[in-house]
């Protein structure tokens, strides 16, 4: 188990940056999920960490060693990708034993290894036979059993559970969840699955075009996004981003005016995106209120998505399911103080950065 460090590390490819200055301290234990869309730079730092990318600049500690110029073998890491990448013709147990094997380590200890891990995850029983006679789920369990054999200090997984079907992802989430509550070994995963990183991880860090936007728990940074990149990226159904401006103390689109709460470092005139998530929406006859009409109704099971206007807004309002809440129909709603978030139009950036 070890910290690790990251200092303004950097990857230029050519003239082209994927990864601009990247700080960031992992706790001992701690669960980091990088989190951004595709291209974003998430597997490149991931790579720098494991050594497979040389860095242009900038350093990387694991616990007290300075590892930027070592070799991936001699980092006491473990590396999960989203292709398994066995060997066909070996039996689980061989794939499971190989990464020691060549490491010449004492067979007693490698069979100890691979049956406690085997254990952890559920595959005593495969343990003879070949990869291709495994499913997807259980294929992956090897390749995070072959990562958990080597008693790493950290544990990096770059989209394992891409390959699997939705159900099967939820399972293996669950799984990855228990197994690092097991080790207590840190674990950085990357994914480009917001939902992946709000249940998985400790701390999130959420990335675009190479750059970080911002670092918080799962919670933070859906109470408080950093700017209007992250309010669209955290959270589904998605934030409603209203463009307006500031006028005598309220927040002012088309024909839609909310008061903002006293305090708010808004000043009168600017141009602002407002943001509220569809299930901050309050519905009901409340001081206030505007007339919402519903276009379509989204039915989610638990829960109706509506989506319409509101005084010449466009809106999304998720309720508890409602079974006759369809085209053409109005409710009342309104848009609390307490649950706005106020952007920056010109820089995107949070204006009230004190409040929640
Ligand atoms: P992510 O994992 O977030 O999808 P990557 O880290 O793989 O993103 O890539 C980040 C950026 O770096 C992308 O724009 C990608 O095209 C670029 N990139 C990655 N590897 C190379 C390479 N070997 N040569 C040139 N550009 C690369
Ligand atoms: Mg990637």
């Amino acid at each position: 188990m070890a910290k690790v460090s990251l200092a303004r590390v950097r990857k230029a490819y050519g003239g082209v940056v994927a990864v601009h200055g990247f700080d960031l301290d992992i706790a001992d234990g701690e669960f980091v999920v990088f989190l951004g869309p595709s291209g974003c730079g998430k597997s490149t730092t991931l790579r720098m960490i494991a050594g497979l990318e040389e860095i242009t600049s900038g350093s990387i500690h694991i616990g007290a060693r300075d590892v930027t110029r070592l070799e991936p073998k001699d980092r006491n890491i473990a590396m999960v990708f989203q292709n398994y990448a066995l060997y066909p013709h070996k039996t689980i147990y061989e794939n499971l034993a190989f990464g020691l094997r060549i490491r010449r380590m004492d067979p007693a200890e490698i069979d100890r290894r691979v049956r406690r891990a085997a254990a952890m995850l559920g595959l005593d029983e495969f343990l003879a036979r070949k990869p291709k006679q495994l499913s997807g789920g259980q294929m992956q369990r090897v390749a995070l059993g072959r990562a958990l054999v080597r008693n790493p200090d950290v544990f990096l997984l770059d989209e394992p559970l891409s390959n699997l079907d939705a159900k099967l992802r939820v399972r293996m989430r669950e799984e990855i969840a228990r197994l690092h509550q097991e080790v207590g070994t840190s674990m950085v995963y990357v994914t480009h699955d917001q939902v992946e990183a709000m249940t998985l991880a400790n701390r999130i860090v959420i990335m675009r075009d190479g750059h970080v936007q911002q670092v918080g728990r799962p919670l933070e940074v859906y109470d408080r996004p950093a700017n209007l990149f992250v309010a669209g990226f955290i959270g589904s159904p998605e934030m409603n981003l209203i463009e307006g401006r500031i006028a005598g103390g309220a927040f002012v689109a088309g024909g839609l005016s909310v008061p903002l709460a006293e305090g708010t470092p808004a000043r009168d005139g600017e141009e602002v995106v407002l943001g509220i998530r569809p299930e901050h929406v309050a519905v009901g006859e409340t001081p206030g209120a505007v007339g919402f009409d519903i276009r379509v109704a989204e039915q989610l099971g638990a829960q109706t998505l509506s989506i319409g206007e509101a005084a010449g807004v466009r809106l999304r309002v998720l309720t508890e399911r409602s079974d006759t809440l369809g085209a053409d129909q109005r409710l009342a709603v309104g848009l609390p103080a307490h649950r706005l978030h106020l952007f920056a139009k010109s820089t995107g950036q949070r204006l009230d950065a004190g409040r929640a």
